[in-house]
């Protein structure tokens, strides 16, 4: 397996440079750009099956080792368009290589290796998301070199999270997407959030990807209880009136 030379140009990779440079454009400089992929373990289990990428991670570590630094490079490469088209940001998103579904030895081993070099390619801030309880390869995954981490609620003692980290990592999450940000109200989602800041949140967001019928006023919620904490030092919390905005 290799990198194709004309990468760049095939399947809808210019397109998706095309949007980034267009929402680029739209956001001025205030909101940073996070463009999101997948990382070189998911992307190796789908080239391969997600079986035999599991069973080779035991039975043929060589092999397997081989493919993910083609997709290793190929993570890297598509970083460097989006971050040339304008993303400030590349988060990968592997949940394949969360405690959840891989032992974090084999992370160590196999995987580790892949994310130190994505980190160290490029420019741009390299951010990722590992789904469930990613507790246990904290320590590892802030040690790659990831400037950010996006933790789940899954994660539910992130005092603990956040000495695993250190200081030179920023802990991102973890109000549950298909929990309070799904079917919360808005003083719930101010609650939680002023809870996740409190024990060691950097930066506020979801847990993970934004279920499609999440209302807008719920997201609104958790825009207005972040500017309320680093503003005021404190939430707002109206126990009568629902949200400010529809
Ligand atoms: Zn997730």
């Amino acid at each position: 397996m290799e990198l194709p030379s004309d990468f760049a140009e095939r399947g809808r990779i210019p397109l998706i440079a095309d949007v980034t440079s267009i929402l680029r454009e739209k956001t001025g400089e205030e909101v940073p750009l996070i463009a999101g992929m997948e990382g070189p373990a998911s992307l190796a289990s789908r080239l391969l099956g997600t079986y035999n990428f599991l069973t080779w991670m035991i039975r043929r570590p060589e092999t397997l080792s081989q493919c993910l630094k083609v997709t290793g490079t190929t993570c890297s490469a598509y970083a460097e368009i989006l971050s040339e088209a304008g993303a400030d940001a590349v988060c990968i998103v592997d949940g394949i290589a969360g405690p959840d579904m891989l032992d974090p030895r084999h992370l160590n081993a196999l995987i580790r290796p892949e994310y130190e070099s994505f980190c160290r390619s490029g420019k741009g801030i390299k951010l990722i998301h590992v789904c469930g309880n990613s507790t246990s390869i904290l320590k590892t995954l802030s040690g790659c070199g990831f400037q950010g981490i996006s933790i789940e609620e899954k994660v539910t003692d992130l005092q603990a999270a956040k000495k695993l980290v250190g200081s030179k990592t920023k802990l991102i999450g973890n109000l549950s997407s298909s929990g309070i940000m799904l079917n919360g109200t808005c003083e719930e989602i101010k609650m939680e959030a002023q809870k996740c800041l409190e024990d060691g949140i950097d930066i506020l967001a979801p847990g993970c990807g934004i279920a499609p019928k999440t209302p807008i006023k719920n997201i609104r919620a958790l825009v207005e209880a972040r500017d309320e904490y680093y503003l005021t030092g404190k939430i707002r919390v109206r126990t009568h009136h629902n949200c400010a905005s529809p």
